[in-house]
């Protein structure tokens, strides 16, 4: 219902913290008064002290009635001002109503012969208003859970200028310029380390307390919190293209971001609305006759009283603020409810290879070559994969171990490899099979020549159209991958491997793992269609990848999940949902947490659905007077909201524990 924080901002300030706690306080302070209000009314009701005054129609529920109940009836008239009519106005329909039918008691000959109107106006205001203060607690509980991951952006700056240092709002900071980070403060924008070297705590965005060590020329992402010897750091973003506040904005998103899921609630409150009316109209009517007017009057009030769907309104929202909140705590972002609601349907695992279930930092094994020494040979390489941010480019690059010369022309064949004009030759660094394809001359000899073929990654190096050697690689397999797959099919989860290596890599990858479905030689295009086929069999697919060449299959799968790794903020922007810490174990508690968040939801509906179909029946037959059907309703409904409000705090390291 109150949605007013909604859009609120995550970065909070300190300020901001103050002023959510006091803005707590009054609520609760108000809340409190009305407890008090309504009970006082209830107690004079039944001592039958209203009925000796000239002004009975002050009751104490007023208090409540005004502090609660007109900030209900403000939002309503908005909603109708806006053609919409959703829970609130029945939840105002049934307080105004409550309050004539007060005001009838009082002045009505036969006072007393029915109950405290005025009470149940009171009642229902305060436990609405308790509702929304669950639903708030547990919204901002969730921003904090993700605010705690990825640590508080820092305001300010030290820039390096002409004439020495001087501290700059980090909004101000330019691309190229220079900042100075000192020992334990936080870097305040993304670049490369100046420095010759730097140890860092990235734990905001990874989880992972392992201090980092980088060293010149590597990336620094804000947020890391400098932990030796003062650095400088060269800009490379704007403040707010860094990758945190982009995590942020993503965050807001999420939360903002309405599930279909919570679509349901909001049509049934509108449906319920007319229904509501009809139904108390129809009681009264069918009880004219038997039962007087005062009560026919009653139990049609009963019944428009526990119509409401507050439980349905309080508790959708709730619920997936809540799980997207507690996935955020486990360095999990889901980018909207939408997803959270997709995920229990996903039947399919797809896997990419390297930088998934690999570490993705390969080590160059072996180095053969024709026409040229090894040495010449790694340096045409590595100046070819300058401009590419592959994995394989990166170790060939470590492997040379100096600066190769910067090439003058780089194109780059995503899925393929590298094509790069470096001092006049023209280099391809590329998968074997493909240069099989593309040179004129054979590999046979070179192939020959190396001497640990099996399982690895291998890359031909052609240079002016001869074939001038093979690059063999080495990856290693993540230490969580084997346990990880092995929960995953123990969950029921078919796994498939998808890569764009060679069959002999993904064999060893796969077996290692015991998958039986893989898929090699693939182009970034070919996963896509692939993930499509798979769609067609009827397999709901949960894409997994590194982000790197990934896109197209991304936006095929029912789900994709990014492992979000160090600077790849494409992955973070083309996936569901992005996985912070790189950790596979991660997968199957995120799982578990969709499904026990999504079966909550479901469950409570059915739950207040079915509250109020009985709670209906009970007070159109008389068994149920207003002000018990109020007190049970409401009461049910806060009961709902709390529960749902729990998914924060749930564990999900238990076994299997939904399958
Ligand atoms: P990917 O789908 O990005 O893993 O690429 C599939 C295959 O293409 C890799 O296994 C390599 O054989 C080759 N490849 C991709 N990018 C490069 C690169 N920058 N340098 C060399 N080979 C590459």
């Amino acid at each position: 219902m109150n949605k007013e924080t909604n859009g609120c901002c995550l970065s909070h300030s300190a300020h901001e913290n103050h002023d959510h706690k006091e803005r707590y306080a009054k609520r609760w302070i108000i809340l409190g008064v009305s407890l008090v209000s309504t009970a006082l009314s209830y107690i004079f009701y039944a001592l039958d002290l209203y009925s000796h005054t000239p002004y009975a129609f002050l009751d104490f529920a007023w208090i409540a009635i005004a502090l609660c109940g007109f900030p209900i009836l403000k939002e309503s008239f908005e909603s109708l001002k806006n053609k919409k009519i959703n829970s609130s106005v029945l939840i105002a329909i049934a307080l105004v109503a409550s309050v004539a039918m007060g005001f009838y008691g009082v002045f009505a000959p036969s006072y007393r012969s029915h109950e405290n109107y005025f009470f149940v106006a009171g009642e229902i205001a305060f436990l609405m208003a308790l509702g929304e203060l669950i639903e708030d607690i547990t919204m901002n509980k969730s921003r904090f859970a993700i605010q705690k991951l990825i640590a508080l952006k820092p305001t300010k700056a030290t820039l390096k200028t002409e004439n020495g240092y001087k501290e700059i709002n980090i909004e101000d900071i330019e691309i190229g310029q220079t900042v100075l980070v000192r020992p334990n403060e936080t870097v305040p924008v993304d670049g490369i380390l100046l420095s010759e070297s730097g140890s860092f705590d990235q734990a905001s965005l990874t989880g992972e307390w392992q201090p980092k060590d980088l060293v010149k020329g590597q990336a620094v992402l804000a947020s890391n919190v400098n932990l030796l010897s003062p650095v400088e750091i060269q800009a490379t973003k704007k403040s707010e293209e860094t990758v945190i506040s982009k995590l942020i904005e993503y965050y807001k998103e999420a939360v903002r971001h309405k599930a279909p899921i919570a679509g349901v609630a909001d049509k049934l409150s509108s449906k319920l609305v007319p229904i509501a009316l009809l139904t108390a109209l129809l009681v009264f009517c069918l009880t004219a006759g038997t039962i007087s007017v005062t009560e026919g009057l009653g139990r049609g009030m009963a019944v428009l009283v526990v119509f409401c769907p507050c439980a349905l309104v309080l508790a959708t929202p709730i619920a997936i603020a809540a799980s997207v909140g507690n996935a955020s705590k486990k360095g999990i972002l889901i980018k909207n409810g939408g997803v959270l609601e997709l995920l229990p349907s996903v039947n399919t695992m797809v896997f990419d290879k390297t930088g998934t279930l690999t570490s993705g930092n390969l080590e160059v094994d072996e180095v053969v070559s024709q026409g040229m020494d090894k040495r010449e040979l790694t340096r045409l390489a590595a100046a070819s994969e300058m401009q590419s941010e592959h994995p394989i480019a990166k170790a060939v690059i470590r492997y040379y171990g100096q600066t190769p010369p910067y090439p003058e022309k780089t194109a780059i064949r995503s899925g393929i490899g590298v094509e790069a004009v470096v001092e006049d030759k023209i280099v391809k660094v590329m998968k074997l099979s493909q240069a099989e394809n593309e040179c004129p001359q054979a590999f046979d000899d070179l192939k020959k020549s190396l001497s640990k073929p099996e399982g690895a990654t291998l890359i031909a190096v052609i240079v002016d159209d001869k074939p001038a050697g093979i690059i063999s690689l080495k990856d290693t397999l993540k230490k969580e991958a084997l346990p990880a797959i092995e929960e995953l099919k123990s969950m029921g989860y078919e796994i498939v491997l998808l890569t764009g290596d060679n069959k002999e890599s993904a064999q060893a990858v796969a077996e290692s793992l015991g998958i039986e479905e893989y898929h090699y030689e693939l182009m970034p295009q070919d996963k896509a269609d692939l993930i499509e086929q798979m769609k067609a069999q009827g397999r709901i697919t949960l894409m997994i990848g590194d982000g790197v060449n990934d896109a197209p299959a991304f936006a095929k799968s029912g789900v994709s999940l990014a492992m979000a790794k160090i600077g790849s903020e494409i992955a973070v922007e083309t996936s569901d949902i992005s996985l912070f810490n790189d950790d596979l174990s991660r997968l199957p508690q995120l799982m578990r947490l969709a499904k026990r968040g999504i079966f909550a939801i479901k469950f409570n509906i059915a739950l207040a659905l079915a509250i109020n179909a009985i709670t209906v029946a009970l007070s159109a037959a008389g068994f149920l007077n207003a002000v018990w059907g109020a007190l049970l309703h409401n009461l049910s409904s806060v009961l709902v909201a709390l529960s749902s409000a729990l998914l924060l705090t749930q564990k999900s390291r238990g076994k299997n524990t939904l399958k």
